[in-house]
């Protein structure tokens, strides 16, 4: 089988009668969404099992077209969602799939405090450094100096590092790769998908659209060129290094890896207090 056919997304995961896709040429969350489906596909999990819980924007709408049980939820709101869902039954299997506008800027409140839990749940977050649907406004992970249709002379605000923000807030498993690591991706996602607790994957995606036409990047081409040129792979790397300037290079790799106990375990030792102090009593 060629490379090409080993890319392509598989129909069985997508509900096809949605497509064709909203996404712009040369937009990589097409891309992000084909690992998704790759690693679901390899890992032969229970699909009853398995929710997608998605935001508002571009990569909210990810939740749409899988053939899944899933939500497209409110903005920044997906992760409250997820919450509920998996507190509701804690059997689920959760994953976040949402941009960086919605989970970091409106939603960071919320991804801060699901880290601090250790809540049972992977978040895929695909950072196009803007916000592309509502217009290409400065973001939350818009680079110093990067022109938006909100900071025409450049943007003068510093932006977060987020593994750097998610290691701080306590996620148990950190990685970024950009959507030109499709193997790498593809595998910290089956890897994200089979462990506990808090599972953060920052995907580096391009929006030639707006942030690459306002950034002299205007197609999908010249971004995998910087993805290819400026990517540095150093897993186990501090997050604290992985600050994105603008047109800098791009440390990837898997940050993170660490146990610690998660919401569902600590909920399980005070029903269990709770159950032996009842017996005494
Ligand atoms: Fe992708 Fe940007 Fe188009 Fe949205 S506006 S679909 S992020 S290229
Ligand atoms: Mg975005």
């Amino acid at each position: 089988m060629s490379t090409v056919l080993q890319i392509k997304p598989s129909e069985k995961f997508l509900r096809t009668e949605r497509l064709p896709h909203i996404w712009c040429p040369g937009c990589g969350i097409g891309s992000a969404l084909n690992c998704f489906i790759r690693a679901i596909d390899h890992l032969e999990m229970n699909l009853d099992k398995l929710i997608v819980v998605s935001g508002i924007g571009c990569t909210g709408r990810v939740a749409g077209y899988l053939k899944l049980d899933s939500f497209h939820t409110t903005h920044g709101r997906a992760i409250p969602f997820a919450t509920g869902l998996k507190l509701a039954n804690p059997e689920l299997k959760l994953v976040v799939f949402s941009g960086d506008g919605d989970l970091a800027s409106i939603g960071g409140n919320h991804l801060i405090h699901a880290a601090r839990r250790n809540i049972d749940m992977t978040v895929i977050c695909v950072n196009n450094f803007i916000y592309g649907m509502t217009g290409g406004q400065v973001g939350p992970t818009s680079p110093t100096q990067v022109r938006t249709t909100t900071t025409p002379y450049g943007n003068f605000e510093p932006p977060f590092n987020l593994p750097y923000l998610m290691a701080a807030s306590g996620a148990s498993y950190i990685a970024r790769w950009t959507i030109i690591h499709l193997t790498q991706l593809e595998s910290a996602i089956g890897e994200a998908l089979n462990r506990p607790g808090f599972n953060f994957i920052e995907v580096i995606s391009p929006c030639p659209t707006i942030y690459g036409r306002l950034n002299k990047k205007a197609n999908g081409v010249e971004f995998l060129r910087y993805f290819q040129q400026g990517s540095v792979t150093r897993n186990g790397a501090d997050p604290k290094e992985a600050d994105i300037e603008f047109n800098g290079p791009i440390i990837v790799g898997k940050f993170i890896d660490k146990k610690r106990p998660t919401l569902g375990e600590g909920f399980s030792q005070v029903l269990k207090k709770a159950a032996e102090r009842k017996k005494k009593d």
